[in-house]
């Protein structure tokens, strides 16, 4: 490579507040247009912005977990800007006096461990939504965003390749899902990534000009538009050109680059401190408050998984990739199934259902308890693992109890020896020619008379049981 290229990113979290940073609407998602708004999130004149203590907190969190150092005193500031996204002509955000300064996050690349460093994670609040109609003259504004709590997490410039900032993307999430301090849901607009990317000639220390990518909220879309923005700088170095200082936006459909229209763009933004909230204090006890109610993060679910379920690793693995499906199987198994067993359904059938359909555990029709319930049913012999399939899916479709199912059904597995019996002497009875080769040596016709059963009862005799009956049986 002839150019070293240096990234610096600037997240945009939302915390998982139920209510915004400055008033008590609502952050719920999908609300209709409009509804989540009051006088303080449309900054009518005379309204009091009050700050949501529990955003702070989860602010916290992430200091925390990220080795930042909590400030004892912040301030908000005015960020003031004109546009028709912000009713109050400016956001509260944080400038001079942020939450937390500080802090890392250490990645294990391909060529070794990687550090990278944090300038700052500061609060402020998110803005409203414009909705453009294509071929609409008019366009359209939606409170519901406005005030949402947001943290921003500005690294400093020390991304020097893409895997480092995958690797980094992708843990940043953990620790913010995990925390409990976003919900960390990409679709709904909760990361959003910008990035700050310039090119240097190998051996040369100073950092060149450097371009801005606003808003991208995919880490697919973050790695292609830096990718590309490289290979754009590049291109204008070995043309002997500069580049250029200037902020720019990511189209992933086209996979084009283009400046912001200069009106996006504002400069001087006239910070000043935010005259309607007082500073926020933090003491160490509340520190120390928040340090003891951190979650069980990742590696910690992972490491007690293994030794208390007695699972290997790769389910481990697998059950802790969110905590939302770690907190189901642990219920599930809390319920009274086998640890590996219900391991291997919420693995295999439990995830299969939640990828086809592309609903969230919570929407989940299958209840712990009733996975609990279909597990020990297989235990205990009364349905056989291909019948517990079948009742799976349908519990996943219409959320009935898998006794119910099983109960309406007919499917209960036979696995009373005496009916079996009574089952197997009729086999025997109707195939003498079958039953002298076994006797005389042709043991494997054993798969023929168990065959035979099942179809009499209609796959539901219990096929260990009637092995062993059989061979008892037959000699
Ligand atoms: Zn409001
Ligand atoms: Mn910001």
């Amino acid at each position: 490579m002839k150019y070293i290229p240096t990234v610096g990113l600037e997240i945009h979290s939302q915390l998982a507040t139920k209510t915004k940073i400055f008033c008590g609407c609502p952050t719920a998602f999908g609300g209709e247009s409009n509804t989540h708004g009051c006088p303080v999130c449309l900054g009518m004149p005379g309204v009091l912005p009050v700050l949501n203590k529990h955003a702070v907190e989860l602010a916290m969190r992430m200091a925390l977990l990220t080795n930042g150092e909590i400030q004892k005193r912040s301030y908000f500031a005015r960020k003031n800007y004109f546009y028709p996204d912000l009713p109050k002509g400016y956001q509260i955000s944080m400038f001079e006096f942020p939450l937390i300064k500080g802090g890392y996050i250490d990645l294990k690349t391909e060529n070794g461990p990687k550090r990278i460093r944090f300038n700052r994670i500061h609060m402020e609040e998110d803005a409203g939504k414009l909705i453009h109609v294509e071929g609409d003259i008019e366009s359209y504004f939606d409170v519901n965003r406005c005030g949402v709590p947001l943290i921003e997490t500005v690294t400093e410039p020390d991304f020097g390749t893409l895997e480092q900032v995958s690797l980094f993307l992708n843990q940043l999430k953990e620790l913010l899902i995990f925390s409990g301090a976003s919900l960390g849901n990409m679709e709904q607009g909760n990361i959003r990534v910008d990035a700050n990317i310039s090119i240097r000639p190998q051996g040369q220390k100073e950092l060149n000009t450097r371009t801005e990518i606003k808003n991208m909220n995919s880490f697919v879309n973050a790695l292609a538009a830096i990718e590309h923005e490289i290979a754009r700088q590049t291109d204008i170095v070995e043309q002997g050109k500069k580049v250029i200082q200037e902020t720019l936006l990511y189209d992933p459909v086209h996979g084009i680059i283009a400046p912001m229209r200069s009106k996006e763009e504002a400069h001087d933004y006239r910070y000043f401190p935010e005259p309607d909230l007082v500073p926020v204090f933090v003491d160490d006890e509340w520190i120390d408050r928040i340090r003891s109610e951190l979650p069980e993060m990742r590696n910690e679910k992972r490491n007690r998984f293994i030794q208390e379920h007695g699972l290997p690793e790769y389910d481990a693995e697998i059950l802790t990739t969110s905590p939302d499906i770690a907190k189901y199987y642990e219920l599930v198994i809390g319920e009274g199934a086998d640890p590996k067993k219900a391991s291997n359904w919420v693995m295999g059938e439990v995830l299969r259902i939640l990828n086809e359909t592309r609903i969230t555990i919570d929407e989940f029709k299958v209840k712990p308890s009733m996975l609990a319930e279909l597990l020990i049913m297989i235990d205990n012999g009364s349905i056989s693992g291909s019948m517990a399939k079948t009742v799976f899916d349908e519990m996943a479709s219409n959320g009935r109890h898998p006794k119910i199912i099983v109960a309406e059904k007919g499917l209960t597995q036979i696995s009373d020896k005496g009916e079996l019996k009574k089952v197997i002497r009729e086999v025997i009875e109707s195939n003498p020619n079958e039953v002298e080769k076994y006797k005389s040596g042709k043991t494997n016709l054993i798969a023929f008379f168990v065959g035979q059963v099942m179809k009499m009862t209609r796959g539901k005799a219990n096929p260990q049981e009637v092995n062993v009956i059989l061979r008892e049986m037959l000699s």
